[in-house]
């Protein structure tokens, strides 16, 4: 795959970008190591302030930053901002709270005999970052504010469609006052991280994306004995129960459904309705998911702008045409529009069987699955009858019913009478085919620790 820009909402290439060369790809490296031995005994302080301004920075630039990722991979302008600004939020969030996080854990001296006794945690070294163009900023940079902030340097290889957002970030951290080598982007293509993850510099790897990338990345990091957290594909939930706000959870559920133009791995992806609400949640569902506007995403009135790429939309035509030719139908949506750029409208599928690929396959578009159930029991059971578990939506007013939804739901996060969501203050992740490991809050921090137990004798004499 070439590393270009490619505008999705007119198919043009915008800029083009050659490949870092083995010298080159050998230079970040050796930087990166030699950046580590002294970035490690920098101070929280310092690196709090340099974090709070590369906060500033993203916060005085959020137009130019919104503007570049939309022309790279076509989210509204409106949502790259928030996205920006949510990534700001992170940085002050690690800014505040990583020293407390990091804190030594004291450990019962007296019970292994020693004069005193506790856990450390410490910075491993150079980290890879294996990262995915749908939210360009905020997936990279909830990596990097709390590997930066632990003492960590950063290696990031960003998707191949979004490159001067990856450019970017290297230039952000190095004008936000961290040593030249504490982040940098290597603009290498998917075929090149083999060769980066085995090299022994780099210790330990965080990949987010899709099964077959994590699989692959995981299998060589297992290889090589180093750490590894993956961050993969959804296919969450959305139930649907007779107490619950109709209007709101439809609301709710296209919202859910069409963030990012569709392409989240958080989105609501399967619509799982209560018998008894189905038809009137239905319609409420249809008619708000075929009022979005889907446009050139720079133009504010618009929700939904085109895919990000010419092959992200295959992949959805495809995966709705093998649905509707097994009997599918269709209640919006479904056709792609005429015109340049790789649009494809919100769409609401209905008569859903085990026999479609949708049944089991990750819809990456905004595209809706609606089952029929009758019993919160079944609910559940189809919930979590799917290879994936990111996350899990459920709407019902019910105590009981929500208290056996949060226990019986097998999904690295649940939500009730909300969507899923990510928050700094909220730990990140999934079960399953989801991946493994923990981003933000304590645990995101601490996945790349070595988290070392101290033991201290008492003084000879004494
Ligand atoms: P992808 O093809 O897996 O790409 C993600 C990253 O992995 C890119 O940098 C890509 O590089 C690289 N890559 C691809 N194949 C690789 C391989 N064999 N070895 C090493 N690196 C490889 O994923 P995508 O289709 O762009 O992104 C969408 C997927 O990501 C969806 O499944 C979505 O649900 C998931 N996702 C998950 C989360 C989460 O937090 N759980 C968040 C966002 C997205 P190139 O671009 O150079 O190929």
């Amino acid at each position: 795959m070439a590393i270009a820009t490619i505008n999705p909402a007119t198919g043009e290439t915008v800029k083009t970008f050659t490949e870092f060369t083995d010298d080159q790809v050998e230079h970040v490296l050796a930087r990166a190591a030699s950046t580590f031995r002294t970035y490690r005994r920098t101070s929280f302080e310092q690196r709090s302030a340099w974090m709070q301004r590369t906060a500033d920075i993203i916060e005085d630039e959020v137009d130019q930053i919104a503007e570049m990722m939309t022309t790279e991979m076509g989210k509204t302008f409106a949502a790259a901002r928030l996205e920006v600004l949510k990534c700001a939020k992170a940085c002050r969030y690690f800014a505040d709270h990583a020293e407390g996080f990091l804190e030594d854990e004291p450990c019962d001296a007296e019970a292994v005999g020693a004069a005193s006794a506790y856990a450390r945690y410490q910075p491993l070294g150079p980290v890879l970052a294996v990262m995915p163009w749908n939210f360009p900023l905020w997936q990279a940079m909830r990596f990097a504010a709390p590997a930066l902030m632990a003492g960590n340097v950063g290696l990031l290889k960003h998707a191949s469609n979004v490159p001067q957002t990856a450019l970017f970030m290297e230039e952000l951290f190095t004008r936000a006052g961290f040593p030249e080598g504490a982040f940098q982007t290597l603009l290498i293509g998917s075929a090149n991280v083999e060769a980066v993850l085995r090299d022994d510099r780099v210790v330990a790897v965080t990949l987010t994306g899709s099964g077959p990338a994590g699989s692959s990345v995981a299998s060589i990091a297992g290889d090589e004995v180093k750490k590894s957290v993956l961050e993969l594909g959804g296919s969450d939930p959305f139930i649907v129960l007779p107490s619950a706000d109709l209007a709101k959870a439809a609301e709710v559920g296209t919202t859910a459904r069409c963030l990012n133009n569709g392409q989240s791995c958080i989105a609501a992806k399967r619509f799982i309705v209560h018998s008894a609400v189905a038809d009137e949640f239905e319609r409420l569902f249809v008619e708000r998911m075929a009022s979005r506007v889907v446009g050139d995403p720079m133009d504010e009135d618009t929700d939904i702008g085109p895919l990000a790429s010419e092959q992200q939309r295959t992949d959805i035509v495809e995966l709705v045409e093998d649905a509707i030719s097994n009997g599918a139908v269709a209640r919006c949506g479904g056709t792609v529009p005429e015109g340049r750029g790789w649009y494809y409208p919100p769409t609401v599928l209905v008569g859903i069987t085990p026999a479609m690929r949708i049944h089991t396959e990750e819809a990456f578009a905004p595209v809706a699955t609606v089952y029929r159930v009758d019993s919160l029991d079944e609910a559940i059971e189809l919930a979590n009858a799917t290879a994936f578990g990111l996350g899990a939506n459920a709407w019902t007013d019910d105590r009981d019913e929500q208290a056996l939804l949060i226990s019986g739901l097998d999904a690295g996060m649940v939500f009730i009478n909300g969507n899923v969501t990510s928050y700094p203050e909220l730990p990140f992740g999934g079960i399953k085919t989801s991946g493994y490991g923990r981003e933000l809050t304590a645990h995101g921090i601490r996945e790349f620790c070595n988290l070392k137990a101290v033991w201290v004798g008492a003084p000879s004499g004494s």
